[in-house]
């Protein structure tokens, strides 16, 4: 089922300074908000898939839970092939049928008392209005794409009867029932044993090419990132803090942040060792710091840090992060910053 573009340069889906504020109550005092999203804007062109990378708490699930539209925005917009997306129910179904989530957990995800077949046929008739012999059919070819197969072998089977990867196969396989255009893969390898996480990203790659499909694979882990996308996005606290190439990001990281993510994750394709030391912990995001959320954990800070939030800007070729060692008018005050963080033994300047 391959589609063509909609609009060319278009990205199916696009997200415009997307925003989510919880209210929270913090018995006696009162009432507060946690800055779960903010003011984040990215694009998945067909085809592609695009990472979103952070530690836990950083506001991943929110944002792709934003994009599905299952809670709504603080503020901001989305773009469906470039067109705004409507509130009307129609709308609304339209929508879900085009955007469809996979969840971290395969367990939770399909109904222990139902098998394959009922997954796969509860989708293909109701958004496709398949019947009788033509819904065998399809919930059989919907089994190959996932590489399930023989699909006669799996159709009848239930949940519990299949492995961590294949229940995700099969959870892949009913979303791609209704034709969606746009992939959200939310942790989707994270609870399967390390021997079948690849096979499983390795069929999202294939669904990018084979379906133009446009997929956000969100991770906490920046080497399978690097693996499997095109484009990686870091959130830090509920905000992008870089993005660009994938390739360029996890050879070239312009953040602080994103330096530190990589020296936690040791590749051995990358050159020389990332040597930044991991100081506290993320924040609160109901009272996060002032200026940049990550200034009291960066080796790095300057006084304008804790001030004023850092402007976004261009760090490489379509690459750009959020951090004030960037901006051209600091490049002294960055450097001493470089050099009093070499004289604590962190790392060299983050732009060498
Ligand atoms: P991640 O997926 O990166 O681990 P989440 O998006 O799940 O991060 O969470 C980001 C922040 O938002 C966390 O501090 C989390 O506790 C908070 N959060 C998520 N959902 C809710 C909610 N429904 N109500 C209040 N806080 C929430
Ligand atoms: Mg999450």
């Amino acid at each position: 089922m391959v589609h063509g573009p909609k609009r060319p340069g278009v990205p199916a889906l696009e997200a415009r300074g997307l925003t989510k504020h919880f209210p929270v109550h913090r018995g006696l005092r009162g009432r507060a908000v946690v800055h779960a999203a903010e003011d984040i804007s990215l694009a998945l062109p067909e085809a592609t898939v695009t990472a979103v990378v952070g530690e836990s708490g950083s506001g991943k699930s929110t944002l792709s839970r934003l994009l599905t539209r299952l809670i709504t925005p603080t503020s901001g917009e989305l773009l469906l092939d470039g067109e705004p997306v409507g509130t009307s129910a129609r709308e609304r179904r339209a929508y879900t049928s085009q955007v469809h989530l996979v969840l971290q957990d395969p367990f939770s995800s399909l109904n222990g008392v139902h098998g394959v077949r009922y997954h796969l046929e509860r989708p293909l008739k109701l958004h496709r209005g398949a019947r009788g012999e033509q819904l065998d059919a399809l919930a059989k070819e919907l089994l190959e794409r996932v590489s399930l197969t023989p699909a006669d072998r799996y159709l009848d089977k239930f949940p519990h009867e299949l492995s961590g990867g294949q229940r995700q196969r099969v959870a892949i396989a009913r979303g791609l029932a209704v034709r969606p255009r746009v992939l959200l893969a939310d942790e989707p390898v994270s609870m399967l044993d390390v021997s079948i996480r690849l096979g499983v990203l390795n069929l999202l790659d294939e669904l990018r090419e084979r379906e133009r499909l446009a997929i956000l694979y969100v991770t906490h882990d920046i080497a399978s990132a690097r693996y499997l996308a095109d484009t990686v996005v870091v959130m830090y606290a509920g905000q992008v803090v870089e993005s660009g190439p994938a390739q360029q990001i996890t050879d070239s990281p312009a953040h602080p942040y994103t330096r530190l993510l990589l020296s936690a994750a040791p590749d051995p394709h990358r050159s020389g060792p990332v040597v930044l030391r991991g100081r506290g912990a993320p924040p609160s995001l109901i009272d996060p710091p002032g200026g940049c959320r990550f200034h009291p954990r960066c080796p790095f800070a300057m006084p304008v840090c804790a001030e004023a939030a850092p402007p976004t800007l261009p760090a490489g070729p379509d690459q750009v992060a959020a951090c004030w060692l960037l901006s051209p008018d600091r490049t002294a005050e960055a450097a001493e910053a470089a050099a009093v963080a070499g004289a604590d033994g962190a790392t060299s300047h983050p732009g060498a």
